[in-house]
């Protein structure tokens, strides 16, 4: 067998995923590895799979199903990510050409998997419920220069009857604070503009270890404390865990951004209990309101799921008068489809494909004639941008403001990950038109 000297990882998924393969593509490099151009040049290729939905889950099974072992380039194919959690070993039995699995709890063990899969010759799988907290963060191999992702929890304790993640990725388990301002503190150094903390739940971090005395919202006051701090965004959260503790910190603290993924899924109290979402309505309501009133320019983000079993079209009308109450700068609407091992899974998913698609359109729309209407609100008010890279075009730059709005106007490549004030003329589809702004006026959503 000969030694591997280079690596693909695919990733499929969440933030979170793409942050995994950051920290396996610094254990691979160093062990001496470097990235291969593709897929079929590899010598190890990963793939880091997605278990969310079923579309996901298919095309790795298509891809990997193509790669049969007669025809492989490769010394090594492993599966990581939660399919690798969800099927083990299960996946031997379907792709006989595999060499390793391994669980979003063990991507530490990256290099011993590697190291056993090649001296052994056998297919290997570690898939463990708990999260090993010694991993390796600090290594990560980030290609964004500019912003970056930092974990600061895992799993999740919520058990939403339509989601794989707390059987994915197990139970909640909050990386200590100081391995969090560590990394913060030297991304920030290294000239990072905008770091975003990740968890399933962020906002139940530090509830599983009370004697850190470190709520969320306590550790958003220690990494706004560090010199240089530009962005702070925090990726996602559930509306029961959102306090005014963190409310008031989102007002106070000058590098969170005031944007806010606020998921409801649905408008419908029977729906949201099937759901397992342990919030009603009203009292979703009454927590945007106190939002609304603690941060005035705060924009709102959400998840809704259509079509979710025995829900009626009065129900469905339900989800659409809280699209049209909260009025959310931005919505990822999609349609049910039934995850294995959810206890969703036993009820029949009995409203038609057809019924949904219906559905899913009808909400689209309603989302983007109450996103034009804010973006109309927005034409002549200048914004901070973050500038991330060059157009498509080659010749404008791209960025976007805090609240997570795309904008594109002229300016010189050098401007690239500085922050600048843009005024907005105009939009195309969901992204704003605008220019180097003169005066210094400025609205931050
Ligand atoms: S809060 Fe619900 S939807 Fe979100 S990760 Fe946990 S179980 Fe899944």
């Amino acid at each position: 067998m000969r030694e591997p000297k280079t690596y693909f990882i695919r990733t499929y998924g969440c933030q979170m995923n793409e942050l995994d393969t950051e920290i396996m593509a610094g254990q691979l490099q160093k062990r001496g590895l470097t990235p291969a151009l593709d897929e079929e040049t590899a010598d190890i290729l990963i793939f880091n799979t997605c278990s969310i939905r079923d579309l996901a889950e298919r095309k790795v099974m298509g891809k990997l199903g193509k790669m049969g072992r007669g025809k492989k380039q490769h010394c090594l194919i492993g599966v990581t990510g939660c399919m690798a959690m969800a099927k083990k070993d299960a996946l031997f039995r379907k792709f006989p050409h595999l060499d390793f699995v391994l669980g979003t709890n063990n991507i530490t063990d990256l290099g011993t998997m590697i190291d056993e899969a090649l001296y052994t010759r056998r297919q290997i799988f570690k898939t463990e419920d708990k999260f090993e907290e010694n991993l390796d963060y600090l290594s990560a191999k980030r290609d964004n220069k500019i912003k970056a992702s930092v974990s600061i929890i895992r799993g999740c304790d919520k058990f939403c009857t339509y989601c794989v993640v707390p059987y994915t990725r197990g139970q909640e388990v909050s990386r200590p604070p100081e391995s969090i301002v560590e990394e913060c503190r030297r991304l920030v150094d290294q000239g990072y503009k905008e770091i975003t903390l990740l968890g399933q739940n962020v906002n139940s971090y530090g509830k599983d270890q009370p004697e850190w005395n470190c709520l969320f919202h306590d550790l958003l006051y220690r990494l706004d404390r560090i010199p240089g701090m530009e962005r702070i965004r925090f990726m996602t959260s559930h509306p029961v865990d959102i306090t005014l503790d963190l409310m008031q910190a989102i007002r106070d603290l000058p590098s969170l951004c005031e944007f806010v993924h606020f998921p409801i899924q649905a408008g419908s109290n029977r729906i949201l209990k099937k759901m397992h979402r342990i919030y009603t309505k009203e009292q979703y309501f009454e927590k945007v309101e106190l939002l609304r009133q603690t941060v005035p320019d705060v924009s709102l983000g959400t998840d809704i799921i259509v079509g979710f079993p025995t829900e009626t079209e009065e129900e469905f009308q339900e989800t659409c008068d809280a699209l049209k109450q909260i009025r959310y700068s931005l919505a990822f609407i999609f349609a049910y489809s039934s995850r294995k091992g959810t206890p969703a899974m036993r009820w029949k998913d009995d409203v038609p494909e057809e019924v949904k698609l219906d559905r899913l359109q009808r909400l689209l729309d309603l989302q983007n004639e109450i996103s034009n209407e804010e973006r109309q609100l927005m034409l002549g008010n200048t914004y901070e941008v973050l500038v991330e890279r060059l157009n498509r075009d080659g010749r404008q730059l791209k960025g976007r403001t805090r609240c997570w709005k795309k904008v594109i106007f002229e300016g010189d490549e050098s401007l690239i990950g500085t922050l600048q004030k843009v005024k907005v003329h105009s939009y195309s589809h969901q992204t704003l038109l605008g220019e180097l702004a003169k005066t210094p006026h400025l609205k931050v959503v």
